[in-house]
């Protein structure tokens, strides 16, 4: 008797937790089909660069690629397939692919003939413009190592093939000029420096490129790599500050020219001779790596004051604007995102400026999170409105009632960015979709 009522209360057991484990897989399993709707929806589905290409005759659909991803929201399981649901997020780690139990994934562009952001490139990363090269994420691959190894790769071929040195009478003319002080364009400096180069590396904003972006202390994941003049990076995982210290001794140690605060506007001429146009004054060198990345250009308001400090392009670190009067101009995910961040801080008075008069186009996670700190007063939103000037204490608002004075300590305009791909376009430079067009110049490889 005693027996059987063991049994029983195993039996319950067991039946209760299948029944848990059902309702919670298919729980998950509607998540997934909602976020793909949204992501679609808000045109996050599709992937900047790499992306996991899933192979679904092979998928069983167990799930161990969603559970496997570090960004955690990428992949997803719809109709009993792994599938991309927020491929805007996916940083290339690969993880999904390794964790895979029956190989039907693996991570790649896909077919770039159908990518206009997928600049064409030989096996060495030139583009078609002779003695114009692209290294890191721009080329589609991101990833640290990625970066790291295209920077080096294109510097080696250039001191291979270059062509002649400048002579001495070819003063200002260097071996190369390198657009972007990112992993890539880092490593691209140092490259050259190791193998006697000369060369200048340029960079709209600092040195560190996306990394100095990434949240305070994040930690960063990087593949086995070599760093010229440095050789193996012990570790495979960072904080972001330590990376950034890595490469600031390196470029301090080795004495790199990285000059900071330097958009470049445009690259004319041609190999052995360009001639580089930039807000700081005009550059020439034989040849050009554009390390550009893929983030593109902050948008900018072009108001009355935007030249000030106070105003920024990112938000980093939320906590140091405790107390402080602080505008978040935009209206998408970023937006919404710093300003709640920000709303979450000690004392922090936030308000929100965007074109149109509802927040129509963020995630429904965000929308539900956003509504009710406005509805209570926590984040002051100003709905249809732009910025008509930014002076040292308040903003001037420009809305249909008439301009409003927003008492004010920073701005941040987080109203997207402007994609490299039309600069490269200017440059002649040709793309993955411009293959059907030129397949006469002969089969295309794209760099990896
Ligand atoms: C949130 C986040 C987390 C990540 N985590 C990881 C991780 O854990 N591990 C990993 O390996 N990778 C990670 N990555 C990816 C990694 O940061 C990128 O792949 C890498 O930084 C690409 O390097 P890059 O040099 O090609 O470009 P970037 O680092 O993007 O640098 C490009 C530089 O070019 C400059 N630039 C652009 N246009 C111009 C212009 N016209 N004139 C002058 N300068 C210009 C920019 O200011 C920028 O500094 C992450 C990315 C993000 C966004």
């Amino acid at each position: 008797m005693e027996s059987l009522l063991i049994w029983a209360v195993v039996l319950i057991l067991v039946a209760a937790g299948v029944v848990l484990y059902t309702r919670n897989f298919r729980r998950q399993r509607r998540d997934d089909r909602e976020r793909l709707t949204q992501t679609r929806d808000l045109g996050m589905d599709k992937a900047s660069g790499q992306y996991p290409l899933v192979d679904a005759a092979a998928c069983i659909g167990c799930a161990t690629c969603v559970a496997a991803c570090p960004e955690g929201d990428v992949l997803g399981i719809v109709l009993g397939k792994a599938v991309v649901i927020n491929g805007s997020r996916c940083i290339g780690h690969g993880k999904c692919a390794e964790a895979c139990p029956v190989g039907a994934l693996k991570v790649g562009l896909g077919d770039i003939t159908k990518r206009d952001d997928i600049p064409l490139l030989d096996e060495y990363n030139e583009t078609n413009v002779p003695g114009l090269w692209i290294a890191g994420e721009l080329s589609g691959f991101a990833l640290i190592n990625n970066a790291v190894n295209q920077g080096c790769r294109v510097i080696e071929r250039i001191a291979e093939t270059g062509g002649p040195r400048p002579t001495d009478s070819e003063s200002g003319l260097s071996d190369v000029l390198i657009v972007g002080a990112g992993p890539a364009g880092m490593s691209a400096g140092l490259k050259a420096v190791e193998l006697g180069l000369t060369s200048v590396v340029l960079d709209q904003q600092g040195a560190g490129g996306t990394i100095l972006q990434y949240p305070r202390r994040k930690l960063v994941m990087v593949q086995p790599v070599e760093i010229p003049t440095m050789g193996k990076l012990p570790r495979l995982e960072y904080s972001k500050e330590e990376l950034l210290e890595i490469w600031e001794k390196l470029y301090t140690d080795f004495d790199l020219d990285i000059r900071t605060g330097v958009r470049v506007t445009g690259v004319s001429g041609k190999k052995g001779n360009f001639a580089v146009t930039t807000s700081g004054g005009d550059f020439r060198a034989r040849h050009v790596v554009l390390a550009l990345g893929r983030r593109g250009t902050p948008r900018r308001l072009n108001v009355p004051g935007e030249d000030m400090s106070k105003v920024a392009y990112k938000l980093i670190d939320a906590e140091a604007y405790a107390g402080r009067r602080v505008l978040v101009v935009g209206g998408g995910d970023s937006a919404v995102e710093a300003a709640m961040g920000l709303a979450h801080q000690k004392g922090c008075k936030v308000s929100i400026s965007y074109r149109k008069p509802d927040l129509m186009r963020i995630k429904q996670r965000n929308a539900d999170r956003i509504q009710p700190l406005i509805a209570d007063g926590t984040i002051d939103f100003h709905g249809a409105t732009t910025v008509g000037g930014i002076h040292e204490d308040k903003v001037v608002l420009e809305g249909p009632n008439g301009s409003a004075i927003v008492p004010n300590d920073d701005v941040f305009i987080l109203a997207g960015g402007i994609p490299p791909f039309g600069f490269l376009r200017e440059l002649g430079v040709k793309f993955g979709g411009d293959q059907k067009d030129i397949a006469a110049a002969g089969k295309p490889k794209v760099a990896g």
